[in-house]
């Protein structure tokens, strides 16, 4: 397959446009100026508000006049990565396809097809002559990748139609109707340190290589959680021997399943040889109990230039704390099955060099109340023992409505066009629909889109049957829509 075989050529076409636009996160004044001109030649109507979103408009084509407004939406932004030999300056060079079999993929960088295939239909809607529609409103978002600062900047009112097709997701054949909204805890402790005596032999023991993930997407899927795991052989160390704890670092990124964590300890010198077989039981225990955690690495040695530890009392206290704190998924959805309605991730537990210990968490759930409930769940412990915690404001979920009227147009047009149903689901993650759910309630939507992987990724790839899908099925919902 060539370029020019690519169906709808009007939409590949645009995407090839598109990827000579640089518009790297919180960047994109490149894609918003040719959005703009875009609309210039076509003499659509175009505005944009102060947070950098764009709004093109189209009347309704003869004899369609009646239908409601459609509210079409992608994101501006792309995720610049490229692989370590690529050289590519990502603020002015353009993005190079190229054709692997069913696939379009990018040469060493990602794509952008998240989600500048969405941009590109969107213009074809308001070119393409043989397109039958209602009033169109394509509205384009800055900076959903690095923050939703688009979305959550977009003034209400912006756009006026009841029905909005988020054209970001990466499964053909899948429409999301829902998404978490998310908040994080953070906790802060200082630390009362003491002198360590000469005889506790202090030890550095750690466990790295587990396979992490995203705090969202990943959370039901018997990931460890390598600061849950480490804390959980101090607390039972500390049953059986004089225990002292004397740093702890674990976990890295707000979003993500903690990879590793280390700590020193320290135990009385007599003990120092079956505190190691301990740990090796311990780490085989581990393995067996998580047999997905195929690289999982466990080691302990000697640490040297240990002088201080924390005091007795409060040591048992963050470790009895840091045990009992809530961490993976704490609801399932009744409405919609398989879906995780609420969870947390113990993200980050860092000592730092100023003696506090400071803990980043995050909650999600697809209900705002539930959010909340389980910020303060996840606070609790670290409140009994005297440290501060703050949850940030977060950000807005999007409860899934079984009973959508635009998800009944949607599926049914789809079942139409390709005989079987398409799978209706929602993500244990954050998505712009949450935000627009906020600002315009009552705005009836579904997210959907071709299918893409490796997404923000240099293995990003796009597949390309599955454009011409979408395609076909968004212009069965324009004719069909009431
Ligand atoms: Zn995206």
């Amino acid at each position: 397959m060539n370029n020019s075989e690519l169906k709808p050529k009007l939409v590949f076409d645009y995407f090839s446009q598109i990827n000579k636009v640089p518009r790297p996160s919180k960047k994109e004044e490149k894609i918003i100026a040719f959005l703009q001109k875009f609309a210039e030649e076509n003499g659509l109507p175009c505005k944009v508000d102060e947070a950098g979103n764009v709004l093109i408009t189209k009347g309704a084509t003869p004899g369609m006049e009646n239908k409601p407004t459609v509210v079409f939406q992608s994101h501006m932004d792309m995720v610049c990565e490229k692989t370590s030999d690529r050289i590519i300056d990502f603020e002015n060079d353009p993005i190079e396809t190229y054709i692997d079999g069913e696939w379009m993929r990018a040469k060493g960088t990602t794509l952008g097809a998240d989600d500048g295939i969405g941009i590109a239909m969107e213009m074809a809607l308001l070119t393409d002559d043989s397109v039958a529609h209602g009033p169109l409103e394509c509205l384009f978002t800055r900076d959903e990748e690095t923050g939703l600062t688009g979305a959550f900047d977009l003034m209400p009112g912006f756009f006026t139609g009841k029905y909005l097709l988020n054209l970001d997701s990466e499964d053909e054949g899948e429409i999301f109707i829902g998404c978490a909204g998310g908040a994080n805890t953070e906790i802060t402790l200082p630390l009362r340190m003491t002198e360590l005596r000469k005889s506790y032999f202090p030890l550095h023991i750690c466990v790295d290589k587990l396979t992490g993930g995203h705090s969202g997407d990943d959370i039901d899927k018997h990931r460890a959680n390598a600061n849950k795991i480490l804390v959980r052989f101090i607390a039972q160390a500390m049953e059986k021997y004089d225990v002292k704890l004397v740093d702890f670092q674990g976990g890295n990124l707000h979003n993500a399943i903690p990879r590793n964590a280390e700590a020193v300890i320290a135990v009385p010198f007599p003990d120092k040889e079956n505190i190691r077989v301990d740990f090796n039981i311990f780490a085989s225990e581990i393995e067996a109990e998580y047999s997905n955690e195929k690289n999982v690495h466990f080691f302990l040695e000697s640490a040297v230039g240990v002088t201080e530890c924390v005091e007795d009392e409060q040591a048992c206290q963050i470790i009895q704390a840091l045990l009992a704190v809530h961490n993976g998924v704490y609801e399932m959805s009744v409405d919609l099955p398989g879906l995780v309605e609420t969870s947390s991730n113990l993200a980050s537990v860092h000592f730092t060099e100023d003696k506090v210990m400071k803990i980043v968490t995050s909650q999600r759930s697809s209900i705002g109340s539930q959010r909340i409930a389980m910020s303060q769940i996840v606070s609790a412990p670290f409140k009994l023992i005297g440290a501060e915690t703050v949850t940030g404001e977060g950000y807005p979920g999007w409860k899934p409505n079984a009973d959508s009227p635009l998800l009944k147009t949607v599926t049914a047009t789809y079942e139409k066009l390709y005989g079987k149903q398409p799978k209706v689901r929602a993500i244990h993650a954050g998505l712009e629909c949450g935000l627009f759910s906020e600002k315009y309630p009552g705005l009836d939507m579904v997210s959907f889109g071709p299918t893409l992987r490796g997404v923000h990724s240099p293995d990003e790839r796009l597949l390309i049957s599955t454009v011409d899908m979408v395609w076909q099925h968004i212009l069965e919902i324009l004719k069909t829509i009431e």
